[in-house]
């Protein structure tokens, strides 16, 4: 894909995740990896209302060249670009539910995604628990850092989920699937639950890696 090929195909899919409300007002943020550097929506954008050609432009040192002003969240990007080696796209969003398990008090900040079914384990992985820092501090984009690239997917807590990927719509699919699992968890808050087994969750692991 080349760059006006990409910068039209995250408008496509931002707007898709604004319509089915993923995101609302300028919530949320999306970058993706280009030849001589990265895409990232701009600050205080919509993601409904996307203009391709407006989209941010960073260098290979994410210095800002081209577009309107980048996300002030870009700091949480290049964590994951940073550590993980082969990443080619990073999606936050503030999606509700995985929010709202960001704000429980008792989950368990090494697994916040319990595998609860196989397509969060498939897409996704193992979810970290990020503690919380204001919006636009960039020492969450240093903790994401000393991960050291372990996780492909952080919960920022009383936030929202980053999640990585090595490709745009790869990505926004990990993204939509790691909230439809925090919507099944909130909704199951309290019932008695049958997780995936450990034997689960490595049988999926050797099929999908
Ligand atoms: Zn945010």
């Amino acid at each position: 894909m080349n760059e006006t090929q990409l910068r039209d195909e995250m408008a496509r899919l931002s707007r898709s995740l604004f319509e089915r409300g993923y995101s609302v007002g300028s919530a949320g943020n999306i970058s993706a990896r280009v030849e001589d550097g990265w895409l990232i929506t701009p600050t205080n954008s919509c993601l409904g209302t996307l203009d391709p050609a407006r989209i941010s432009k960073l260098d290979e040192t994410f210095k800002h060249v081209a577009g309107d002003k980048p996300s002030k969240e870009v700091f949480l990007h290049r964590a994951f670009y940073d550590t993980r080696p082969g990443t080619g796209a990073v999606v936050h969003l503030h999606s509700t539910y995985a929010t709202a398990l960001s704000c429980l008090a008792d989950i368990n900040p090494d697994d916040c995604i319990p595998p609860l079914t196989p397509y969060v384990v498939m897409r996704v992985g193992r979810v970290k628990l990020v503690p919380y820092f204001r919006p636009g501090d960039p020492r969450s984009g240093g903790l994401i850092e000393e991960l050291g690239g372990r996780y492909a997917a952080v919960l920022l807590a009383n936030h929202g989920p980053v999640v990585s990927g090595k490709e745009l719509t790869a990505t926004v699919y990990a993204a939509e699937e790691l909230e439809e699992t925090a919507k099944l968890l909130v909704t199951l808050q309290g019932a008695k639950l049958r997780m995936l087994t450990a034997e689960n969750v490595a049988e999926l692991e050797q099929a999908f890696k």
